[in-house]
């Protein structure tokens, strides 16, 4: 059993993953362009038409931007709960699907799991993808690190983590005190500084990669951060999700994994 993981893009510019293997896959949130989406997974040689179910996590703008063009376009189910439906203000017809904390989704041979996260959003949840015993966490949007996102990373062979901001660059930087507050609060962003004490805390020995997601543009550095967690990635691969272009397609296994590159002159999907 392995996974295919991407992110498409990752920030407060937009959010969208993809998790799947070789039968179905799906995308968690989609806050960039159903247009953009399609580049993307196109240019990574991912196709739509592995793409079974949307679930999307809460409901700002950075992660259902592009979810009502694309969902209707190639009919897909939108897994969203009712308060982020309503104050996402989506209008998603018969597409919508609830799901409730706790209670595995199958879709085909994958199994998703939700589970409630720390965030200013009406419900914001995490999810968990697992494909038999290999399992990727998705988790952005993180204002603390709460006792279940403890449990499911820990269990993790890879995962998506939110490292938002460096403490000191948000201390000194330009932005208005209300919003440093709502960034810092227990309902706002992960730093790097607490992103890091749960990997090195928690990390299981098996996790084969980390990605380091939904950096600020304004109070974060790409190289800074990488250089910090590959100072303690004990085998563990880091890779920074960035907020301009997809990265790369890689492929989780309980064993060994590898980098997908996408092969340009092929036309038909490898994954
Ligand atoms: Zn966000
Ligand atoms: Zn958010």
């Amino acid at each position: 059993m392995s996974l295919f993981v991407a992110s498409l893009n990752s920030g407060s510019n937009g959010n969208c993953y993809y998790v799947g293997n070789e039968h179905e896959a799906v995308l968690v949130d989609v806050g960039i362009s159903c247009r953009e989406t399609e580049t993307r997974m196109a240019r990574m040689g991912l196709s739509m038409r592995k793409v079974k179910a949307i679930f999307i996590s809460h409901e700002h703008s950075d992660h259902i931007r592009g979810v009502t063009v694309l969902a209707k376009k190639y009919n897909l189910p939108v897994y969203i709960t009712q308060p982020t439906l309503l104050h996402g203000g989506l209008r998603l017809d018969d597409l919508v699907t609830d799901f409730v904390a706790e209670q595995p989704i199958q879709i085909g041979t994958l199994t998703i799991t939700a589970f409630l996260k720390l965030h200013d959003a009406a419900h914001p949840h995490s999810f968990i993808i697992a494909c038999g015993d290999v399992k990727v966490g998705v988790f952005t949007d993180l204002g603390a690190v709460c006792e279940n996102l403890v449990q499911y990373f820990q269990q993790c062979h890879a995962a998506f983590l939110e490292a938002n901001y460096d403490e000191g660059m948000l201390e000194s930087g330009n932005y208005p005190y209300h919003l440093k507050r709502r960034i810092r609060g227990g309902k706002g962003h992960l730093s790097n500084k607490q992103a890091l004490a749960l990997f090195i805390d928690y990390k299981p020995a098996y996790m084969s990669h980390l990605f380091l997601s939904h950096l600020s543009k304004d109070n974060n550095d790409p190289t800074l951060v990488h250089n910090l967690f590959n100072t303690h990635a004990r085998g563990t691969e880091i890779v920074v999700a960035s907020r301009y272009h997809e990265t790369a397609v890689y492929h989780i296994s309980g064993s060994n994994t590898q980098v997908y590159a996408p092969l340009v002159s092929l036309q038909t999907s490898l994954f």
